[in-house]
């Protein structure tokens, strides 16, 4: 599934729409360069999910949590540097817990090591400044519904 968006709110709201078919338990993992629009489409996510607290770049904290619909743990990898680093942080527990929502931006990092079923969402800059491609793929069977979901209810 492809799409297009043209502004950071464009984003934004795909993010939020994204949200309104996440189920508890999903793992998302956001890829794209610095700058691409991975938070934005956390915060998108974040505000469809009724966090009321301010989503931010998890960068330097490396994890933040907030509360929603479900509890969401928001990881940004981009300063790890091996993948042992992942369990020190605690990563794979949180990964695995049923109940809530787990985000990753720049998963790419750790590729190997992320679980196997999980949400994959590539941002990449179009021609200008503003566009952006969005490309969402699934991995393991039961993501595969929220794909088909979130096409429909998102036209290109
Ligand atoms: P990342 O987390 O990927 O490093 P951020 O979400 O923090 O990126 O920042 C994305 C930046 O790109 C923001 O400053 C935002 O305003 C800008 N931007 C411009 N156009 C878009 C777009 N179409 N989608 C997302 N972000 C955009
Ligand atoms: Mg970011």
């Amino acid at each position: 599934m492809q799409r297009k968006t043209s502004s950071p709110e464009e984003t934004y709201a795909f993010g939020k729409a994204a949200a309104e078919k996440i189920k508890a338990g999903m793992l998302i993992c956001l890829e794209g360069d610095l700058g691409a629009g991975k938070t934005l489409f956390a915060r998108g996510l974040a505000e469809g999910l009724h966090v009321k607290e301010e989503v931010t770049s998890p960068t330097f904290a490396i994890m933040n949590v907030y509360r929603g619909d479900f509890t969401i743990y928001h990881f940004d990898l981009y300063r790890l540097e091996s993948p042992e680093e992942l369990s020190d942080i605690g990563f794979y527990e949180y990964a695995g817990q049923e109940d809530c929502v787990v985000v990753v931006e720049w998963p790419d990092k750790f590729a190997q090591e992320m679980p196997r079923h999980a949400v994959w969402i590539r941002i990449e800059r179009g021609e200008s400044d503003t566009q952006r491609l969005i490309t969402i793929r699934s991995t393991g069977d039961e993501y595969r519904s929220f794909l088909k979901e979130l096409d429909l209810s998102c036209p290109s």
